[in-house]
């Protein structure tokens, strides 16, 4: 079969000479619908984040039951599942709770399909367990791929953040790209509070308004935080979610983050922050939140069925995987791009 291979750093190749697997046991073999292409890609590919191993990319996947192994009960084939992307090891608290994102053992094993383990860029996709599948029953595979992260992702970040989300107050999103652009949905339907979305260019700020974003700001704009704090007041934002993670956007958001406030950096862009006492404001927490549970994979899939959020897709076929990733890249993929095989 066909799949996008990760040989090393800088070094991905779409082969055709793939065997498919064959389930066991607990395993699953799905045929994919969908693989979502996700920035941390570009991290692992371009940074040679991951080392020592070659493996298919795409850890945002979706698709119907091929196979199941002899052990698997409560799915047949045909049935349209999403692959929950964190694999822990199953049996630790977090797991038992289905926080698999925050496993004890996150450190000793590879993160999961497509990070370190064979993903969803190809015509099959072998799933260790079906504990990390989620049913999603009448949604199209192809459009859902992307609700395991570029969804799953932000509304763990914002769940965390509810009890600051109320209707006098002000949240803003930076980075509308793949996960951003989900985010502000999921802020307009679970929150209160009023959006403020930041990008670097017209066409996302743009596509920002269209999502629930009552203002919008250029982050390259060299005032971009008093532009920000024209709009909040003294308050400032109670919320911050930074899906860049870049030095620029820390300091940006340590800037219109307010007292007792959150400033939530999900983007894995290698930014660095000194810390300084004067330099945030009290109270504020600070936190790097990795992915969500598979409990919150299955509250987003119902957000996607009552269809109040959907994913903005642009659609590719495998092969076409080297050009999207120099697309995403260069910052030119509105929502998300999906694989599909
Ligand atoms: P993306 O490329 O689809 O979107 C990034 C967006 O940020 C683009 O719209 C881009 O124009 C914008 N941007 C770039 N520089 C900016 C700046 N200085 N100010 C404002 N906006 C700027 O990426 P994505 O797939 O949405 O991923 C976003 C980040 O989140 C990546 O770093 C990715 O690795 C990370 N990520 C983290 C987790 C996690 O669990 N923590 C999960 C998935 C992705
Ligand atoms: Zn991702
Ligand atoms: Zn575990």
């Amino acid at each position: 079969m066909k799949a996008v291979r990760y040989f090393g750093h800088k070094d991905v190749r779409v082969v055709n000479d793939m065997e498919i697997p064959k389930p066991t046991g607990e395993e699953v073999l799905l045929k994919i619908g969908g693989a979502g292409v996700c920035h941390s890609d570009l991290h692992v590919i371009d940074e040679g984040t991951i080392t020592g191993t070659v493996f298919t990319l795409g850890h945002e996947n979706a698709g119907w039951i091929e196979e199941v192994g002899s052990d698997v009960k409560g799915y047949k084939k045909g049935d349209a599942v999403l692959v929950y992307g964190p694999w822990g090891c199953g049996h630790c608290k977090p797991c038992q709770q289905s926080k698999e994102n925050y496993c004890d053992h996150q450190s000793e094993m590879a993160f999961g399909g497509g990070l370190g383990l064979n993903g969803g860029m190809a015509e099959y996709m072998l799933v260790p367990s079906s504990r990390l599948l989620v049913p999603i029953y009448d949604l199209d595979p192809v459009i859902a791929a992307p609700l395991t992260d570029a969804a799953l992702t932000p509304y763990s970040a914002i769940k965390r953040s509810l009890d600051k989300l109320m209707s006098d107050e002000y949240v803003v999103v930076i980075g509308v790209g793949g996960l951003g652009h989900v985010a502000l949905q999921i802020l307009r339907e679970i929150s209160g509070a009023t959006i403020i979305a930041c990008d670097v260019t017209d066409e996302k700020l743009a596509f920002a308004k269209e999502l629930g974003a009552a203002y919008t700001i250029n982050s390259k704009d060299a005032d971009a935080a008093e532009q920000i704090q024209k709009i909040t007041g003294i308050k400032k934002a109670k919320v911050v979610i930074d899906f860049v993670g870049a030095s620029s956007t820390i300091e940006l958001g340590s800037k219109i983050v307010s007292l007792d406030g959150d400033l939530t950096i999900v983007g894995l862009g290698g930014g660095l922050y000194q810390y300084n006492m004067m330099g945030l404001p009290f109270g504020v927490r600070m936190t790097n939140p990795y992915w969500g549970s598979r409990v919150e994979l299955m509250e987003v899939v119902g957000l996607a069925r009552q269809k109040k959020i959907h994913i903005e897709i642009e659609r590719y076929k495998l092969d076409e995987a080297p050009e999207v990733y120099d697309k995403l890249r260069a910052g030119k993929i509105k929502g998300r791009a999906v694989l599909i095989p």
